[in-house]
């Protein structure tokens, strides 16, 4: 399980998080949705400590982080961005392996074969050998997914990580984290994609000025928002 409790976090005078209280239970996908500027992005920082709060906790496995090594947790976290920054020199199969054999220490052979494993499971192991930019957005964002995985992480955080795919790349890339999930892998999922919100989450936050200001099963803060504050934001987006 992944834990934040009362964590405030503030930008010079711009105050981003006031106060995020949310728990993503171990195996369960909690899906983050919000308006542009409301901390979504800061709140997954702080979680691979790529952000360090003001105050209030982080708790992984229900045990505070924020006095180890940020490197060591972030071994245990894998994040996937809206652009995947993946090496243009290097082939698929070597894109996924770096991590396992630098940070994990794994053989070459070890690690190639944990890359194909991973790249299978993403449908990509016939693309293993080739250089990223021969890939769509869609098939390079799912190489960046399993470059996340191949690091065998307790949790795995996305921040948009559909929003500047195509719009005929953006199932694919859904199916693979709804699958992801249905497997019992931790998520937290920062999404446009209501209807991947919907149907994929066990919990929806929803996060206004920095706060999480509801949080539900899907179609109960679909269907019965609770503040005035999150239906207006419904009827925006929906
Ligand atoms: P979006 O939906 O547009 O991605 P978001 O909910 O992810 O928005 P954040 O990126 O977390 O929002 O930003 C929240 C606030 O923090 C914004 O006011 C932003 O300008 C500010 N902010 C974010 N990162 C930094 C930074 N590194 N330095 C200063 N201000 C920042
Ligand atoms: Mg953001």
């Amino acid at each position: 399980s992944v834990e934040l409790r009362d964590v405030h976090l503030a930008f010079g005078r711009n105050r981003v998080l006031r106060g995020v209280d949310l728990e993503v239970p171990a195996g369960s996908t909690t899906c983050v949705i919000g308006p542009s500027g409301s901390g979504k992005s800061t709140l997954l920082r702080v979680v691979n400590r790529l952000l360090e709060p003001d105050r209030g906790d982080v708790l992984l496995g229900g045990r505070s982080v924020l006095r180890d090594d940020p490197d060591e947790l972030r071994r245990h976290v894998g994040m996937v961005f809206q652009h995947f920054n993946l090496f243009p020199h290097k082939t698929v199969a070597d894109n996924v392996a770096l991590g396992p054999r630098t940070l994990l220490g794994l053989s070459r052979d070890e690690a190639r074969s944990r890359a194909l494993t991973h790249l299978e499971s993403v449908g990509l192991a016939h693309k293993a050998d080739v250089r990223p930019s021969s890939l769509s957005g869609g098939q390079q964002q799912r190489v960046a997914i399993a470059r996340a995985l191949a690091m065998d992480p307790r949790i795995m955080l996305f921040d948009e990580a559909t929003s500047a795919l195509d719009p005929e790349l953006v199932k694919g890339v859904l199916a693979i984290m709804r699958d992801l999930g249905a497997s019992g892998l931790t998520m937290l999922v920062v999404t446009h994609e209501m209807g991947f919100a919907r149907e994929a989450a066990d919990q929806v936050a929803f996060m206004d000025q920095g706060v999480v200001a509801e949080h539900a099963a899907p179609d109960v803060l679909f269907e019965r928002p609770a503040s005035e504050r999150l239906r207006r934001f419904l009827s925006r987006v929906l």
